[in-house]
């Protein structure tokens, strides 16, 4: 059975945390004849979400894949099944963050009826304008915060609807698949 559990993880987000981060020992050439990261992190392209600071992570322990707004587009999804594949990784995180320039620009988008500036930044929103209009019609306190937090349910759920190389090896117990969120203020990384 894979170590599937996210308890060392929230414990390297600690040490972030409390800037007391681990000395990194791993060189490059120890690794330059291959990888085995143990979790894929699906994040936003945000500048205060690096996850290998957060998670205070050697070189090689993270397969990092990046777009605004954490969507899982096509190629978000093939490059996570790569990982799980080929490279042994027990574990797939989403995790968006709070105040989340992407997931506002959908909010916006769906409130104004205005369309984004460019084709390009319509497809960063594209995936996200359903949670955006979710959480509108939910009208609960913090209407962006809320569509934070669905659209990290959404990219999970068309993970599992697009990838059956992912859901065949998290049927097979050897990956697990789970939501995040990073806080911009305190650093901390909460589990949805
Ligand atoms: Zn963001």
């Amino acid at each position: 059975m894979a170590n599937n559990s996210n308890e060392n993880l929230l414990g390297a987000n600690q040490r972030f945390i409390n800037t007391q981060t681990n000395t990194k020992n791993v060189k490059p050439a120890d690794l330059a004849n291959g990888q085995s990261p143990h979790t894929i992190i699906i994040t936003c392209a945000d500048s205060r979400v690096p996850p290998e600071l957060i998670f205070d992570a050697e070189l090689g322990e993270l397969f990092v894949i990046r777009v605004a707004g954490n969507t899982a587009t096509d190629e978000v999804i093939g490059s996570a099944e790569y990982a799980a594949a080929n490279l042994g990784s027990s574990r797939i995180i989403v995790m968006g963050h709070s105040a989340c320039g992407a997931v506002s620009a959908a909010v916006d988008a769906e409130q104004t009826g205005n369309p984004l500036p460019s084709p390009s930044l319509e497809a960063v929103v594209a995936p996200i304008r359903n949670s955006a209009k979710t959480a509108i019609n939910a009208d609960g306190e913090n209407i962006i915060e809320e569509a934070i937090n669905h659209n990290v349910g959404a990219a999970i759920e068309m993970i599992r609807e697009k990838s059956p190389i992912i859901v065949g090896l998290e049927k097979e117990g050897k990956i697990s698949l789970s939501g995040a969120k990073y806080d911009l203020a305190s650093g901390q990384v909460h589990f949805l």
